[in-house]
């Protein structure tokens, strides 16, 4: 674990709602893997005690430049989307675990609504080991739909929304199931809202495909002390693991749904 204050290059609003924040963190962008989060200190008057969990966006080892997106969503996160070039921001991380690249396979992301966050940074990972990944991205309107242009330059991006303002009408299990139906040697990862990850799941073992799934369940501590993130798994030995610590990256399969 590790505690540091990085230097805000960039906090740029890209969605209604939704920002893009740019930091420097060298030793944080050569550490961190896809799936992996951050918990970042909210400042201000009225500020949250604890911190606040993000996916890691993007790392650039290069520059040492890392990203997180969010959306406001409370209090911590309204004070995160007022924080300016030149702030600092305490940042604890890389924390928990991180998705596999299962080499060999076709690469389906699926990201549904704040769910893209982390598959950024999973999509370029793929998209070095020059394999191909399909992009899955849904959320209720066109407008949720943030850094698409970004997702561009990494796969094949298909898109979906709620009300069809964007992509087909519908929601992502519709083109994910029909692209499963066509491709059998597919591996599935994916992030968003507890029922899309459900539905998301079912598809994976309906087409006997390795399914990885990153759980955002509302968490503490961030780091397997103060035990608030538990998640119910079939497993002999223990019957709940805790998302911030085992997590946030679970098979599929593995997971009480
Ligand atoms: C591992 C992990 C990674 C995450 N990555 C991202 C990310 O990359 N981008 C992003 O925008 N958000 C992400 N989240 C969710 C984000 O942490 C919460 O939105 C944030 O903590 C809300 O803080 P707040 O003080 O603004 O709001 P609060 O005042 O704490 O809450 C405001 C509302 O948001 C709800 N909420 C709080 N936490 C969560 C949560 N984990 N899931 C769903 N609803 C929640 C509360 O119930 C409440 O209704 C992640 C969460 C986890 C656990």
């Amino acid at each position: 674990m590790k505690n540091f204050k990085a230097k805000i290059i960039e906090n740029k609003q890209v969605a209604p709602q939704i920002y893009n924040l740019k930091f420097e963190a060298p030793k944080l962008a050569a550490e961190a893997k896809p799936g992996q989060f951050v918990e970042a200190l909210c400042k201000g008057s009225g500020a949250p005690f604890l911190r606040r969990p993000f996916g890691v966006h993007m790392a650039d080892t290069k520059s040492g430049v890392c990203e997180i997106l969010f959306r406001i969503a409370g209090r911590g996160t309204e004070l995160l989307s007022q924080m300016s070039a030149g702030d600092f921001l305490d940042i604890t991380g890389p924390l928990g675990n991180d998705f596999e690249i299962n080499k060999g396979k076709k690469h389906f992301i699926a990201g549904g609504g704040m769910g893209i966050a982390p598959l950024l940074f999973l999509a370029k990972a793929i998209w070095q080991t020059g394999e191909q990944a399909k992009i899955f991205l849904a959320a209720k309107t066109a407008a949720d739909i943030a850094r698409l242009d970004i997702f561009k330059n990494f796969g094949e991006v298909i898109l979906s929304t709620e009300d069809g303002s964007l992509g087909e009408k519908c929601l992502i299990d519709t083109p994910l199931e029909r692209a499963l139906k066509t491709e059998q040697n597919a591996a599935l990862y994916a992030c968003g809202p507890r029922p899309m990850l459900r539905c998301v799941a079912e598809l994976g073992a309906k087409y006997q495909t390795p399914t990885q799934v990153s759980l955002e369940e509302k968490m503490a501590c961030g780091m397997g002390v103060c035990q608030g993130c538990p998640v119910e798994v079939k497993n002999k030995d223990t019957k709940y693991k805790m998302v911030c610590k085992d997590g946030p990256v679970f098979n599929a399969e593995d997971i009480v749904w």
